[in-house]
Parts: structure tokens; sequence; C-alpha cells
């Protein structure tokens, strides 16, 4: 009997994953990786391989995820990472919160990209890079056929196939599929991505009436400093900062805008719906040395996400009182006068242990900025991955608009949409939980 054929189109988590696992299911895979090397985003990443503990867990951590793509993502987790280390990667089990199951690529994502490149092409696997997947092939009979490429930029030519799993890393780079979906301030976004995921996998998937996925608005990302400051792409996890949800956000009205303590990738998505997509993250002593000045650990360099992020330029200020503050954060257009009484009437409310009861409510981490100096950032959204893509079925297969499976078309990792929205819970899980359930199904069916 023939082996079927799959062609894996993007070579970062989920693409790896999947190449590795259609081939041990029993088919001949080629997979297409659009930069020079396989990695994408993985390679940029912590290599914090997590998941949700429990299903209600995930429902606490993404309310508005979708329902049963979430269920298979927690229970086929464990499972998944079994496999992992049954094929020699080395993950190193993590104790963080109770709410989720945690483990560290070791000593980071570039040993894992390598030892699932090698693992592929010593199982006959084919890697070409260099080469972007740019158009699906359709048969007489009604089912993906194959795939256009292009090769190093230049000739195009087409690979025969039975299945075709798209794996391109979603659309974050894609400024014209940015402003659609994210509005008036989506062209401040800074990238923190690889550059590459252009939503080459939506376009082609498109041409044969795919449908959308919930979430479509929404994407997971982190407040990096503002411009001026450019952060290397090496560098992003340095400058990120994780600890929005300890402080005080106000945009360029000097308000209060969203409840802080959701996170720092909810704050996120509030910060590009405000103003220029800007904001100023306040905090005191107590938060900066806590939080802001930050160890190696997981994969990231110790960093002072504040004097560093001030380093490279981003509008920035340290005071001895709240008033100095205010008055040093006009200077780069912040209303001091309201930055100010936003300030004093948080203050009051965490001395008076009513924040929930805030316009704008704070439910947890009532930190007060009240303990000199007091630091000001200026901070903006930095997108990571789209939550909203390819509406896929629990076997990973993309589904029409009305709602059949398209013979033949897969996909997985950020090019399926809709199992996180808004909030988030892992972003490699998802390749890895459904790049093998598309590469058993694909090489099975
Ligand atoms: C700084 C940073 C830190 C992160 N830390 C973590 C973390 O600790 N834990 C976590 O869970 N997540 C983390 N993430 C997110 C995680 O890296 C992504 O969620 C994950 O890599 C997405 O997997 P993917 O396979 O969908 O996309 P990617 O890993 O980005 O791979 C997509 C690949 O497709 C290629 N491609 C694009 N178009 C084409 C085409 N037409 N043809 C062929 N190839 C194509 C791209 O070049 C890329 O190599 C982090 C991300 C960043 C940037």
């Amino acid at each position: 009997m023939r082996l079927p054929r799959i062609v894996v189109a993007g070579a970062g988590m989920a693409g790896l994953v999947t190449a590795v696992a259609a081939q041990e299911s029993g088919a001949e895979v080629v997979l297409l990786e659009k930069g020079p090397a396989p990695g994408g985003s993985l390679a940029l990443s912590g290599g914090t391989l997590w998941c949700a503990r429990t299903v209600d867990d995930l429902r606490r951590l993404v309310p508005r995820g979708d329902v049963e793509l979430g269920r298979v993502l927690v229970e086929d987790f464990p499972a998944g990472v079994e496999w992992l280390v049954a094929l020699g990667v080395s993950l190193a089990p993590l104790k963080t919160l109770p709410d989720r199951t945690v483990y560290l690529m070791e000593p980071g994502p570039g040993a894992f990209i390598t030892h699932m490149a090698e693992r592929f092409q010593s199982g006959g696997g084919t890697l070409l890079c260099n080469s972007a997947a740019t158009e699906l092939l359709w048969s007489d009979e009604g089912e993906v056929s194959g795939v256009c490429v292009r090769i190093n930029g230049e000739a195009r030519q087409s690979i025969a196939c039975d299945r075709v799993i798209l794996t391109t890393g979603g659309f974050q780079a894609n400024p014209e599929m940015l402003s659609r979906y994210f509005g008036r301030w989506s062209d401040r976004l800074i990238l923190r991505s690889n550059p590459r995921s252009t939503g080459d996998g939506w376009q082609m998937a498109q041409a044969l009436n795919a449908a959308p996925s919930r979430a479509m608005g929404s994407f997971y990302g982190h407040l990096l400093p503002a411009p001026p400051a450019q952060v290397p792409t090496h560098d992003f996890i340095a400058y990120t900062q994780y600890h929005s949800e300890q402080g005080v956000l106000v945009n360029l009205r000097g308000e209060r805008f969203t409840d802080e303590s959701l996170g720092d990738e909810t704050n996120t998505q509030a910060v590009a719906r405000q103003p220029e997509a800007l904001a100023v993250l306040l905090y005191d002593d107590t938060v900066y040395r806590t939080y802001a000045v930050r160890l190696a650990g997981g994969g990231a360099r110790a960093s002072d996400t504040f004097y560093e992020s001030q380093a490279l330029g981003a509008p920035a200020a340290v005071a001895c009182s709240l008033e100095e503050l205010a008055a040093a954060m006009q200077a780069h257009d912040l209303h001091g006068s309201s930055l100010l009484a936003t300030l004093r009437e948080y203050n009051q409310a965490v001395q008076d242990q009513r924040t929930a009861g805030l316009v704008i409510p704070r439910r947890a981490n009532p930190n007060p900025v009240s303990k000199p100096p007091f630091y000001a950032l200026g901070v903006t959204p930095g997108i990571t991955f789209t939550l909203g893509g390819l509406r896929i079925n629990t076997d990973g297969q993309v589904l029409d608009r009305g709602g059949y499976p398209i013979p033949g078309l897969y996909a997985a990792g950020a090019d399926a949409g809709g199992i996180h929205n808004e909030r988030y819970a892992g972003g490699l899980c998802l390749g890895l939980v459904f790049g093998r359930r598309a590469a058993k199904h694909a090489a099975s069916h």
C-alpha cells in the first residue's frame, strides 16, 4: 500500500511536532519552512511548555475559549509531554501555580528544535528551508492534492500530496490583517514574534472557503517599552513588562482603563484599544524591587526591566514624590493633573480596602503606589501570536463555512484559532496537542 504523503507548512513548534508525529504514524512527510532554518517563534520563546492542569482550571484561566477544543487541549497535554520525553526531548518539570502544569525545555528551545529536526530527517523526512507554501492545490475529486511552494523567493514549484497541515504560526506579522481585526491603533503594535508569520496559512485556506474561528479580534502578547525604544528581537523577554499586573496603568488621559491584576496579556489587549495604543505603567519601590527586577530563570537572562527599557529610549521617569512623577510624565504628553488624581484615588482605595469598588475595579494585587522612589514607564503592546485563526475540529481538520471538514486540510498551532480567547494558557501547548492530533488523523484517514 502507498504511504500517505503529507506536506506540513511551517517548521516552528506545531510544524516540528506535526512532522515527527505524522512520520511516526506511517506517512511520508515534507516539512516546508519559509525562513532559512526551522524554529519560528519557538526559537525566541522562553521554552516554557505549560497548560492548565484541569478543564476547570482552563475555564477559569480562559473563560471564553472553545469548550470542546479546550477539553482536548488539557486532556491530551500529559500524553504529549510523555511522547516528547520518549523521543528524547529534555523537559524539566517546574513548580509554579497550582492551576497549571509546567515544563521547561532544557537547556532551551534551541536544543528542542535541533532534536526534533534531526529526528525528523534521520527518520527519512524532507525538510525544505527558504521554502514558503503559497497556494493549495485542489483535485477533481474535491480534496486537497498539493501545495505550491516559492523557493528562495523565486521559483515556484508544486508538491503533490494527500494532505496539507498548516502550521505557519498565525498572522501577527501581517499589517493589513492586523488593521482588519485589531482596529484603529493596530499599526502601533510591536511585533513580538518571528517576522514570517504573515497569515499565509489563513490566506491559503480562505481560497477553499475555510471558516474563521472565534477570537478573531484577540491576540496574545505582552507590554513592551514604548517607542522610541526598539527592543532587540533576540531579547524580547528581558524587556517584557510581565509585572504590569502588579502596577497601575493609565492611558494618555491619565485614566485607568482596565483591572491590571487580570494579567499582563489582558492588559496588553486593553492598551491596544487606548489612544495611540500607549499607556504608562506606574509602581513604587516595593513593586520595582519585587517584580520589575528579575533574576535569570525560565530560560531568560536577569534583567532590570525599568532601567534597561529607559536605556533603550522609552519614555520613563523616577521621582521621590507623585507630584514630581506626574510632572515628569507630562513632558511625555501625559496630563499630569489627571494622572495625579488617578493615583491619589487609587491609593486611597487601597488604604480603605475597597479597590474592587473603583469605577475600574482592581480585584487582586492591591499594591499601593506609596513607597518612594516612584517609577513611570511608557508601554505599548507587543503582539506574539493571534488567538483567532482557522476553525478546526478536534482532529485538527479545517472546517469550511458550512461547518464541514475541508477534505485533506488541517491546521495546528497558532494557525488554528479559538482555543484561547482574550486570555491565554500557553502557546507551545497548542502546537503540541493539535499538531499530534492533526498528524494522526491525516496519516490514518
Ligand atoms: C519572546 C517570546 C517568548 C515566548 N515564550 C513562550 C513560553 O515560554 N511558553 C509558551 O507556551 N509560549 C511562548 N511563546 C509563544 C510561542 O513561541 C508560540 O505560541 C509558538 O511558537 C507558536 O507555534 P506555531 O508553530 O504556531 O508558530 P511558530 O513557532 O512561530 O512557527 C511558525 C513557522 O511557520 C513558518 N512559516 C510562516 N509562513 C510560512 C509559509 N507560507 N510556508 C512555510 N513556512 C511558513 C515561520 O517562518 C515559522 O518558522 C513565546 C513567544 C515569544 C516571541
